[in-house]
């Protein structure tokens, strides 16, 4: 949709989308269940990247931008030894914060000490957490981290490719630490002179991330729903045929904006190979339980973010986001909307269960954490398959054959969270580096 919207500013651009689905806007979904507002996949951005920040300003709708509450940004919590406890807020706060033991903390107090990696190889997050930051940490901190944004298995996961930004830490200072506090990750300013009370660092709009979609949606290009591409295949003429269930239609320019799976799919015919690498990218399966409940059902005040769960505590659930704290308007006064994230990689079977079995599971699980009395007003599932692509060691080797093929066939073009990030922000920047690529196509070809 960024793309297509991108392009679509240059009238000589005739740009049709192909959409499988019978909505537009993938992962994400906001639905609004009576007076509530619901995000089933993504419930916001992150401002210390620019793009959808930018992307919102450019399409106008800069003044339904929300920022996420004080409370929010200030309390996050971790389920640990059986109970929620507060992460501290800074690096200074955890060296004095019990969630690490006394040996915990004084080993991650020592990583500047540690010595930088001296090759280039790739290795897992998990790897790159324990010569850096020590056992506990990593499977305390670092494990639920990864499984908030990712759902994924840090000992599978890619440093380089999946958290590029602390890798980069490493790199350039030669410590995680030592760059945090030179300012290595730069300090994102986009929020100067807006309403910004608390400074948060998490944005959404006011009728949720779907309005950014349905604004997108209303472009100058044509839009085809419920239209399943099954393949595509280079014409001698320099074109491009592409294959759906009962015809064909022909394009200049092709960009593929699927979920890896469906790319591999589509690519198996014309060019196996490049259908091969799109196959190596794995992605999990992820279950978002919704539940609304009275305020006054809810014993805890959920007074924060939400809290994540270590593997090692063994449970079903992965985290549970209190929506109703963190933007205005998610709930109706009186009321609290609460989202559960189950499977990813650690409990892909979850993610599998029979609806019901399922609700009630995680029901039982937050009614217990959160002391919660009696029954939900309603529950809502999604179960997103594929969910989130999975970048496993090696990823950026596959990137860049991907980008290979990308340049032997011209005009064929890649993007989508299954290459360069999985966050919003990435899938904005990669959609415009996209547009400005095919921009830079010479009139002539093909
Ligand atoms: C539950 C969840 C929560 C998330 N939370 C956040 C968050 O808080 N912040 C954040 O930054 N990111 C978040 N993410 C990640 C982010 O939302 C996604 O990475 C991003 O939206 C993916 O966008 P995309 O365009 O690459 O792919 P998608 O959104 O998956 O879109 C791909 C589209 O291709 C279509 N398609 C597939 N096959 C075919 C075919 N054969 N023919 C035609 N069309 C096809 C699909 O129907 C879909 O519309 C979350 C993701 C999930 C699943």
């Amino acid at each position: 949709l960024t793309t297509a919207w991108k392009l679509s500013q240059d009238i000589n651009n005739k740009v049709t989308i192909l959409e499988s689905s019978d909505r537009v806007g993938g992962c994400i979904q906001t639905e609004v269940i009576g007076k509530y507002l619901v995000e089933k996949g993504p419930n916001g951005f992150l401002v210390n990247q620019p793009y959808v920040w930018n992307l919102i300003h450019e399409v106008g709708l800069e003044n339904e931008l929300v920022p996420g509450s004080t409370l929010a940004g200030k309390n996050r919590f971790l389920w640990k030894n059986a109970q929620l406890q507060k992460l501290p807020g800074s690096i200074l706060g955890f060296l004095f914060n019990p969630i690490l033991s006394l040996s915990g903390r004084i080993r991650v107090l020592y990583e500047p000490l540690i010595p930088s990696k001296k090759d280039e190889l790739d290795e897992s997050i998990h790897a790159f957490s324990l010569r850096r930051l020590g056992t506990e940490a990593t499977d305390t901190l670092l494990d639920p981290f990864v499984s908030g944004i990712h759902a994924g298995d840090p000992q599978i996961l890619s440093s380089q490719a999946g958290f590029p930004r602390l890798t980069a830490l490493e790199k350039r200072f030669g410590s995680i630490f030592m760059g945090l506090l030179r300012g290595g990750l730069g300090k994102a300013n986009l929020t100067k002179g807006i309403q910004n009370p608390n400074r948060s660092r998490i944005w959404s709009l006011k009728h949720g991330m779907g309005q950014l979609v349905k604004k997108l949606e209303s472009g100058s290009f044509t839009l085809i729903k419920n239209c399943l591409v099954r393949g595509i295949e280079p014409q001698s003429n320099g074109t491009w045929s592409i294959h759906l269930d009962a015809k064909s239609l022909s394009a200049d320019v092709v960009i593929m904006a699927c979920p890896p799976v469906a790319t591999s799919g589509m690519l198996q015919k014309m060019d196996p190979e490049a259908a091969g690498l799109f196959a190596q990218i794995p992605a999990n399966t992820l279950a978002v339980v919704v539940f609304a409940f009275k305020r006054e059902q809810v014993k805890h005040p959920l007074d924060g973010f939400g809290y994540l769960i270590p593997s090692n505590e063994n449970r079903d659930i992965l985290g549970v986001q209190w929506c109703s704290s963190i933007y205005p308007g998610r709930a109706p006064e009186g009321q609290v909307l609460l989202r559960v994230l189950v499977g990813g990689m650690r409990r892909p079977d979850l993610a599998k269960l029979p609806m019901d079995q399922l609700e009630q599971l995680v029901f039982e699980n937050v009614a217990r954490d959160l002391t919660i009395s009696g029954q939900p007003e309603w529950v809502e599932t999604k179960i997103w398959n594929p969910a989130i692509p999975q970048y496993q060691v090696g990823h950026l080797d596959l990137v860049k054959k991907i980008r290979a093929v990308e340049s032997r066939w011209r005009t064929l073009f890649f993007i989508g969270n299954g290459l360069g990030g999985i966050s919003l922000n990435d899938c904005v920047r990669n959609a415009e580096e996209c547009a400005n690529r095919i921009c830079a196509i010479p009139v002539s070809i093909p």
